[in-house]
């Protein structure tokens, strides 16, 4: 049984492992790289392995960085099933689609300043053949992927249907539990419920996106996000608040929500302005079974996105429209790290407004917009203009998805505590500085643990 790191290791995207068990090959995730563009490109175009070599899919989650590059897997030949929760199906659908969209208008761009013809990664064709070839199947509910690999997902907590994969492999009379965390989440997030600990692991493949550090407590989020609203409202100005589409807008929709109903926000009206992150709504509204019944509004209510100060705009021109209003307002929209998206047209008619808060809640990036925001720099470029940035700037970062360096920690002891034979640990998903803290940290407590390079391949 042999296992080969193609992609996510040493860096946090591109997720893609390959599982090689009784002569048949399995992928965990095939996800986009991000980063430099030009790098990107190269890498995203070199499939991990002959797709004739390829005879099953596992998908952990619907991020782009672990499911971006199926629709090119599909275009390239691929027909075989990809395997993932129900609500990573319904999720892909909608991001998978997105994605397409992006290499669409993309490779239109390029055309036009090269003035000759250029391929997009994939198209929108590609995107809805991946999620014909997708097949959801529960939490807890064992299925064999090939002969020889019995899978199951368990509950990530990271976000909506993300699921952390158990691969029990058999090989001849030798039988191997593989363990692929994938992205794992927090405790105490308001809507996805808390990680689960997979047991008896034989190898773990872990990430490590946040290995270094620490993050603020939740509970705090909701109190800082409920003080910026007020005192913002107060001032008469807007919260601009630059949200990923799906799970960061659904949990700041829910926590204003909870705000609204104890009275610790003021009833100003709450535009919800992308239509990616409606229709990841939509979807969380599918999969309330899934969501974490210990929460109070979870409990109590039936309709936690739709309350009477939400609004959804889907339309182009009703997001425009909403420069004209007067008074007061929260409006949520993309991108998260402010490099597209309409949160640009309201940041050029609303960044030079000291009455005005940019909300920051999520990882900005080097070199995005975002990131210039965060860093209160005195003007920003939007649309190719320089606006003085004069609205006040918060920055929340309670709100991530991903566990911190004490979270990871106590994912991995849990899950040893159930496997007196665990072996190996290999790190994946995080830059260097980051998988280097986790590793003393997890050294020392007597772990096996190691970042493999990208190609490596071992034995297990
Ligand atoms: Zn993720």
């Amino acid at each position: 049984m042999e296992l080969t790191f193609a992609g996510a290791a040493r860096e946090v995207t591109g997720s893609c492992h390959l599982v090689r068990v009784n002569g048949r090959t399995i992928a965990l995730d095939c996800g986009m790289f991000q980063g430099r563009r030009a790098e990107a490109q190269v890498k995203n175009r070199t499939l991990p392995l002959p797709i004739a070599e390829l005879d099953g899919v596992v998908l952990s989650h619907a991020h782009i960085d672990h499911a971006g590059r199926l629709p090119l897997l599909v275009r390239e030949g691929y027909s075989k099933t990809i395997w993932a929760t129900p609500a990573t199906r319904d999720l892909a659908a909608y991001m998978l689609m997105d994605s397409a969209h992006i290499q669409e208008k993309d490779a239109e761009f390029l055309e036009r300043r090269q003035k000759a013809h250029a391929e997009p990664l994939y198209n929108s064709r590609d995107a809805a053949r991946v999620i014909e070839q997708m097949v959801g199947v529960p939490y807890h509910r064992p299925f064999d992927v090939v002969p020889g690999v019995r899978a199951s997902f368990v509950d990530a907590g990271h976000i909506l249907g993300s699921a952390s994969v158990v691969l029990d492999c058999k090989d001849g009379d030798a039988t191997r539990r593989l363990v692929f965390s994938a992205d794992i989440g927090r405790s105490g997030l308001s809507i996805i419920r808390d990680p689960e600990f997979p047991t008896a692991a034989d190898v773990l493949i872990m990430e490590s996106t946040y290995g270094d550090r620490d993050h603020a407590v939740i509970d705090d989020a909701r109190a800082r996000l409920g003080a910026v609203v007020r005192e913002t409202a107060a001032r008469g100005g807007r919260v601009l608040v630059p949200a990923f589409a799906v799970g960061r807008t659904q949990e700041l929709v829910y926590d204003l929500h909870t705000l609204a109903r104890s009275g610790d926000v003021p009833r100003i009206p709450i535009f919800i302005d992308s239509p990616l992150a409606i229709d990841a709504t939509s979807v969380f509204e599918l999969h309330p079974d899934i969501f974490d019944s210990t929460e109070d509004l979870v409990q109590r209510v039936h309709q936690l996105f739709r309350f009477e100060l939400v609004r959804y705009t889907r339309d182009a021109n009703e997001s425009k429209a909403l420069n004209a209003l007067r008074g007061p307002m929260v409006i949520i929209a993309g991108s998260g790290m402010v490099e597209s998206g309409r949160i640009l047209h309201h940041l050029a008619h609303g960044a030079a407004d000291p009455r005005n808060t940019i909300l920051i809640v999520g990882f900005q990036a080097e070199h995005t917009l975002g990131r210039r925001i965060v860093e209160r720099r005195e003007t920003i470029k939007v649309f190719g203009e320089e606006i003085p940035l004069r609205a006040q700037v918060e920055v929340l970062n309670g709100y991530s998805a991903h566990a911190d360096r004490r979270e990871l920690l106590a994912w991995a002891e849990a899950v040893r505590s159930t496997s007196p034979q665990l072996a190996r640990v290999y790190l994946v998903h995080g830059e260097p500085p980051a998988q280097s803290g986790l590793m003393e940290l997890l050294r020392a407590r007597g772990f096996d643990a190691s970042a493999p390079a990208l190609g490596d391949r071992v034995s297990f």
